[in-house]
């Protein structure tokens, strides 16, 4: 199998467009990778240059240390499946995984066991003979895969393979792909702009915006320590809330207060945030970090009232507000059973120990950052760009 690395790679398409800038990422032999961000952040233009289907304006492109900048895509040994599946349609299923296999002149015995094999894994092998038109979406996403499988490539590369298909079979063809990955200790780059695939099928997530590399980490160290707040915002639904604050110190605390707030902020002095360069910030509680406080609690409230709520039965999402006129959409995901209606005014509560700051106007994290930047300290995390 493979080892993928960019350095340095930049894609400038005709016009000055520059869709991709300085991305850096090293994929390892056997990684699930998967570049996510929203539409238009460069992430297809980065795979279609892997794949080799797509100039490379500067940069060097390594595939286990060789530089393949310039090594047509058939003989990068990498193996695309893309959105819209691109099966021949006079084909039968067979003839559409064979086909590739075909013009490499692989002897037609060894064709068909790698045929069979693929059909046995992804469970089509009473489809062999349709045509793809007389399949359904997620059977012609099997077909697809198959073909990318048969070659037995070093690297397997998708771009969006499940957009086209129902939010049910979304989901069953995530897991079928994880599996995919585990059975064929492949190295897999995966594209997609739905973070909860990017959370669930990837070892690594790179969150890309605007042709720019954010951050680069494993689901949960991108959940927990968003290195901005791009990140922060754009993985984990529902969304992380984010409220306007001011830093104050008194008493010897850290206090953070905005409107209808003032937190305490647990285990941080003035120090730590030393580097913020204003007072103001933006402070994220992710949902479930934000609780219905108890009568008995009166430190760190935030005070709001209850726009909708929504029953997820395990699980119930509570949207407030901390304005009259409702314009705001604060959320606490509340996990034990309750007896709030809409209208009404609550106390909540962040978990303090787990809520982020930001900095007011770069949107970059103050504090707790780990991942491509590198953290030898917390104060260090603050001087990112030095
Ligand atoms: P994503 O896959 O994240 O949606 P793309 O990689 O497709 O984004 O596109 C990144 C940027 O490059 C976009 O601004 C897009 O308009 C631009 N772009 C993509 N392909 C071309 C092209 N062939 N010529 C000029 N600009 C392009």
């Amino acid at each position: 199998m493979a080892k993928v690395e960019l350095k340095n790679i930049e894609k400038i398409y005709e016009g000055n467009v520059r869709a991709v800038s300085n991305a850096n990422v090293v994929i390892e032999d056997r990684e699930f990778v998967v570049f996510v961000g929203p539409s238009g952040c460069g992430k297809s233009t980065t795979l279609r240059m892997i794949a080799g289907l797509e100039e490379i304006s500067s940069g060097d492109l390594m595939i286990d240390e060789v530089l393949v900048n310039n090594l047509p895509p058939k003989d990068r040994n990498i193996a695309m499946v893309f959105q819209n599946y691109a099966l021949y349609p006079h084909m039968s299923v067979y003839e559409n995984m064979a086909f590739g296999l075909r013009i490499r002149k692989i002897p037609n015995d060894e064709i068909d066991r790698r045929v069979q094999d693929a059909a046995r894994i992804l469970s089509i092998q009473e489809y062999l003979r349709r045509k793809p038109r007389a399949l359904s979406g997620g059977q012609r996403q099997r077909v697809a895969v198959g073909r990318a499988i048969v070659r037995n490539p070093k690297v397997f590369l998708f771009d969006e393979p499940l957009s086209n298909l129902d939010a049910k079979l979304r989901v069953q063809m995530r897991t079928e792909i994880a599996k995919l990955h585990n059975r064929l200790n492949a190295t897999m780059i995966y594209v997609t702009h739905d973070q909860v695939e990017a959370m669930t099928m990837g070892d690594k997530i790179v969150v890309m915006k605007d042709g720019l590399i954010q951050q680069i980490g494993s689901p949960l160290l991108l959940y927990d320590h968003p290195c901005n707040r791009f990140v922060a915002g754009f993985i984990g639904s529902p969304p992380m809330n984010f409220l306007e604050g001011r830093l104050r110190e008194e008493d010897g605390s850290l206090l953070v207060e905005g409107e209808g707030f003032k937190f305490v902020t647990a285990d941080i002095h003035r120090d730590d945030l030393g580097k913020a360069p204003s007072p103001n910030v933006i402070v994220g509680i992710r949902p479930e970090h934000l609780r219905i406080a108890g009568s008995e609690e009166g430190e760190s409230i935030l005070n709001a009232h209850i726009t909708v709520i929504e029953e997820l039965g395990a699980e119930a999402h509570m949207y407030m507000s901390r304005r009259a006129d409702d314009t705001e959409n604060l959320i606490s995901r509340v996990e034990q059973r309750h007896d709030y209606h809409i209208g009404e005014s609550a106390r909540f509560i962040p978990d303090m120990e787990h809520v982020r700051y930001f900095d007011a106007d770069s949107g970059r994290a103050l504090l707790g950052v780990i991942g491509p930047i590198r953290m030898s300290s917390r104060r260090s995390a603050l001087s990112q760009d030095e």
